[in-house]
């Protein structure tokens, strides 16, 4: 499993940077995690977005979806798309209304499956519905937490990961719907997985350096597991 980091801000980007956008890869599966601000202008670099098997939005904050508009006046065949079946605010309604992707909603107790890969999801809390999506081949798993502030069920959900990408680049002693790099810590320590900090503020940002088990997600950088 490769995961690439085509933009890790949150929720505007740094000067240069992009929003929420990751490339999940493994054997002939080819996956956007979120399409966030900046990753039309990025996505070419790893595969045609019009090779993707799927994107999965975590939910429909701009930073995690905006740029599925644009890639509405690209792409000439439906991309299948899985969304919160809340569709939470006007931008789940203007994707739905382009008509330019082939739709799956879901919630916490969907399952499917895209070639050998098994996708199940654990609901946040956040201010839209917003879901940790877990990914399981025969023998790894990774977790992508989407947007949420840490709960005992995430933690749970981690267990038996082997890398867990999370929206976790707050500063210890900051209060917002995200975790914090201790928070991410805590993950670490109880699921025993490596947590990739993304989701980034553009200042201010927590440093994961400073806890064992901790990783900082770095744009154009892939990770394997
Ligand atoms: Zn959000």
């Amino acid at each position: 499993m490769k995961v690439t980091v085509l933009g890790k801000y949150g929720p505007f980007p740094k000067e240069g940077g992009a929003t929420s956008g990751y490339l999940f890869q493994h054997g002939k599966v080819n996956i956007m995690l979120d399409y966030g601000c900046g990753i039309n202008g990025r996505i070419d670099e790893y595969i045609a977005p019009e090779n993707l098997d799927a994107i999965i939005l975590s939910h429909t904050h701009f930073d995690h979806a905006s740029d599925l508009l644009v890639l509405s006046y690209r792409i000439k065949k439906p991309i299948k798309l899985y969304m919160p079946d809340t569709k939470d605010g006007d931008l789940a309604a203007a994707i739905i209304n382009t008509d330019a992707f082939d739709i799956e909603y879901y919630n916490e107790n969907t399952e499917f499956s895209i070639g050998d890969l098994s996708f199940s999801f654990c609901k946040g809390i956040h201010p839209f519905t917003s879901y940790s999506l877990k990914i399981k081949s025969d023998d790894k798993t990774f977790v992508y937490t989407g947007d949420t502030v840490y709960t005992e069920e995430l933690v749970e959900f981690c267990k038996g990961a082997g890398l867990v990408l999370a929206d976790a680049m707050q500063k210890e002693d900051v209060k917002n719907p995200h975790m914090t790099v201790l928070e991410a810590s805590n993950i670490h320590k109880i699921s025993g997985a490596t947590v990739l900090c993304s989701h980034a503020p553009a200042q201010n940002a927590g440093d994961p350096t400073k806890y064992e088990g901790l990783i900082e997600a770095e744009e154009f950088t892939s990770y394997t597991l």
